[in-house]
């Protein structure tokens, strides 16, 4: 790590790791002891700090309250069996970060400064990684709006701030998803391929209705006619069909997600055929209907690689073949836990060690 970032450093007087149930961690309730908070103001990033874990004090009518600018990352960092603690692609992480940015009108952020600020956090905490398989410490950085100014403008003054928290698996079984035919996620000319708050505030309702219609996530389709497969719930849709992987290509309404990235990085190197291209709805039934679909899961951070058990359409449910003799995504998900938990040589490098 270089040493060029000059952060100011508050360790917790009450440190919460020893009262921690490592053995009980539902996703996103558990925070580390310590968070990193940096201000924006008059053009550039300063006041880089890392302090307690806590509230902070606001002014209700800071625009990101108001007009929503603030967006997110998802990230994760893995301890060794020898002790060594790595975080997962933080790179790409900083290119999405800033690409989120530029697309709501809020400043970017040093790739370098990005990654160093994240480790120092993580250096700090790292007592919190947990070591369990599956397990992993979840890394949280966002940026928000804060000027206390009502009027719709780009704000001038934000904050970027980064948690951390230990989390285990994110889904117990495989998923029953459905096919949404009306609402969207995002739209051509959107903000559909950032991390923005608002896509999430705009998914809730629908995934609420999916739930109490008893599906786990909704299968996002394009805001046109429904008729192309974007996403699946807060993950990229993956499917192995006639042996080839096929995945929809990013664009507007598309995240480009790094687990995604690295699924096809790993099929490229085992000589499996990849598509990323327009995927019709009508395909995918198909291929559930005659067999040459044989692996569909959804690619994240949080979710890593989540098997779908079943896929709903238009009322008919298509069931596929039993998750653990899926050959692809089984081979997927040793090839990422051998390379993240340091089991085998990371030979693309992207483990970024702290
Ligand atoms: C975060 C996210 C993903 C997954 O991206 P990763 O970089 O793999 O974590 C996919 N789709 C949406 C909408 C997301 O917000």
């Amino acid at each position: 790590m270089i040493e060029t970032l000059d952060i100011q450093i508050t360790k917790t007087t009450q440190p919460r790791l020893q009262e921690t149930d490592f053995d009980n961690l539902p996703f996103g309730k558990t925070f580390s002891d310590h968070m990193l908070m940096v201000d924006y103001a008059d053009g550039e990033w300063k006041n880089f700090q890392i302090l307690p874990y806590g509230d902070i004090s606001l002014s209700p009518a800071i625009s990101a309250l108001h007009y929503g600018q603030a967006f997110f990352e998802g990230i994760k960092a893995y301890k060794h069996e020898d002790g060594k603690v790595v975080i997962f692609r933080p790179d790409k992480n900083a290119e999405r970060f800033n690409r989120s940015a530029e697309r709501l009108c809020m400043p970017t952020i040093p790739e370098d400064v990005f990654v160093q600020s994240i480790a120092a956090l993580v250096d700090i905490d790292r007592g919190w990684i947990p070591t369990k398989a599956n397990h992993a410490l979840y890394i949280r950085p966002f940026m928000f709006a804060t000027d206390p100014y009502l009027g719709v403008q780009a704000s001038t003054t934000y904050k970027y701030m980064v948690l951390t928290g230990p989390v285990g698996p994110y889904f117990s079984k495989p998923l029953r998803v459905k096919i949404e035919s009306h609402y969207t996620r995002a739209a051509q000319g959107g903000m559909g391929f950032a991390k923005a708050a608002g896509n999430y505030a705009s998914s809730m309702m629908p995934a609420k209705k999916a739930v109490e219609e008893g599906f786990d996530q909704i299968i996002w389709t394009d805001g046109s006619n429904h008729e192309f497969i974007e996403e699946m719930g807060a993950a990229n849709a993956m499917f192995i069909l006639d042996g080839k992987l096929v995945t929809p290509s990013t664009g507007d309404t598309i995240l480009k997600g790094v687990t995604r990235d690295t699924v096809i990085k790993l099929a490229q190197a085992w000589g499996i055929p990849v598509e990323e291209r327009k995927v019709a709805v009508a395909e995918i039934i198909e291929g559930a209907k005659n067999g040459s679909l044989t692996d569909a899961f959804g690619a994240g951070t949080a979710a890593t690689i989540a098997p779908v058990g079943s896929i709903n359409y238009n009322g008919e449910e298509f069931t596929l073949s039993d998750p653990l003799t899926r050959e692809f995504s089984q081979k997927v998900l040793k090839t990422l836990d051998d390379i993240r938990y340091g089991r085998t040589e990371d030979t693309y490098g992207w483990n970024y060690v702290v």
